[in-house]
């Protein structure tokens, strides 16, 4: 057993066993949608236990994985196998009503219904779920309002709820039943630094379970708290793996410098600057080079943030 050292301060280390097998493999997994943008481009990935983050930007198809995942729209071609515990699969584009059983969902519009209280709202999303037997029913509804901290909260109407509140609530209903897999798509959007803080928590205490695939373009949800991610724009996967490896093939080739606002985009012509800050009204760039570009530039240590600019970068150039 190895263990990842604690990654975000407050947040737990996830324990991974080395060789265990995937809980998902994606093939080649393709879509075009009938207006001719090819969402998904031969998509492949292996999904272990624990967090693993999608990162990519507005339209990369993320939400377009998961759904296609989540059993709610078809691919056009390729296969993703869900495998349970005890070894046995379930073909995830064949077998939906098994994929259902197994999987948890937290679709980015997530709504709920404003009048009803947390508790009658998730008793109900468990009776949908298959969950007929009532006292275990009752049960695990009482076991998920305390797990996602909702507990004082649960005979509140929804519609008083804070985003975060909102969001955690959507994680107790993807927790329903015995998920194998949890896919949450971008939920950490439009929280407060506190809620999303408190909501990743959450989110990677679950992942010590089971697999949970999180889709964002946050670089910094990714950072803190999964240890195996994937790059994804365009329809394509352009990097997966950990991302400490991602980092470190990128040592040594990012040069930061602080340049004026006017000259900014004499720079961007220039080199392939992979990020810009402005610190104290002034733009500090990151470039991605092998050399020193010009006078000026410090070697720094890359991050992640680092590594998925370059991949885009070099995605749009060899485009
Ligand atoms: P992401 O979740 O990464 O923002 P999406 O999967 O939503 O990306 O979208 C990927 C691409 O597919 C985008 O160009 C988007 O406009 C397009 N798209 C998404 N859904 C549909 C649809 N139902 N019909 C046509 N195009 C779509």
């Amino acid at each position: 057993m190895a263990t990842k050292p604690d990654a975000g301060g407050s947040r737990r280390g996830v324990t991974i066993t080395p060789g265990a097998p995937d809980v998902l493999t994606i093939r080649q997994l393709g879509k075009t949608y009938a207006n001719g943008v090819r969402a998904l481009d031969d998509v492949s990935l292996d999904i272990p236990r624990g967090m693993f983050g999608l990162l990519g930007p507005n339209g990369a198809g993320k939400s377009s994985l998961m759904r296609t995942l989540a059993t709610l729209q078809e691919a056009d071609t390729g296969s993703a196998t869900l495998v349970l515990e005890d070894g046995s699969s379930i073909d995830v584009l064949r077998d939906k009503d098994a994929v259902r059983r197994r999987l948890g969902y937290l679709p980015q519009d997530f709504g709920v219904y404003p009048k009803v209280s947390a508790e009658d709202l998730l008793e109900h999303f468990a009776v949908l779920k298959g969950l007929t037997e009532r006292k275990s029913r009752r049960e695990m509804v009482e076991g998920l309002l305390q797990q996602v901290n909702l507990w004082d909260a649960r005979k509140r109407k929804l519609g008083t709820f804070s985003g975060g509140m909102r969001q955690r609530f959507g994680i107790a209903q993807a927790l329903l039943g015995d998920p194998r897999l949890v896919i949450v798509d971008e939920p950490t959007a439009g929280l407060d630094p506190e809620e999303r803080n408190r909501f990743l928590n959450l989110l990677a205490a679950i992942g010590e379970n089971v697999a949970v695939l999180l889709s964002t373009h946050i670089v910094a949800d990714v950072t803190d708290l999964c240890p195996t991610m994937a790059i994804m724009n365009k329809g394509k996967v352009l990097l997966t793996g950990k991302p400490a490896d991602a980092i470190a093939a990128l040592s040594q080739q990012v040069w930061r410098k602080q340049v004026s606002k006017a000259a900014l985009p004499d720079y961007e012509a220039r080199h392939t600057v992979l990020s810009t800050r402005l610190v104290g009204g002034n733009p500090v760039i990151h470039v991605f080079g092998a050399q020193q570009p010009e006078e000026g530039f410090v070697q720094v240590e890359p991050d992640l943030e680092d590594v998925y600019f370059q991949r885009l970068r070099a995605q749009a150039r060899a485009a």
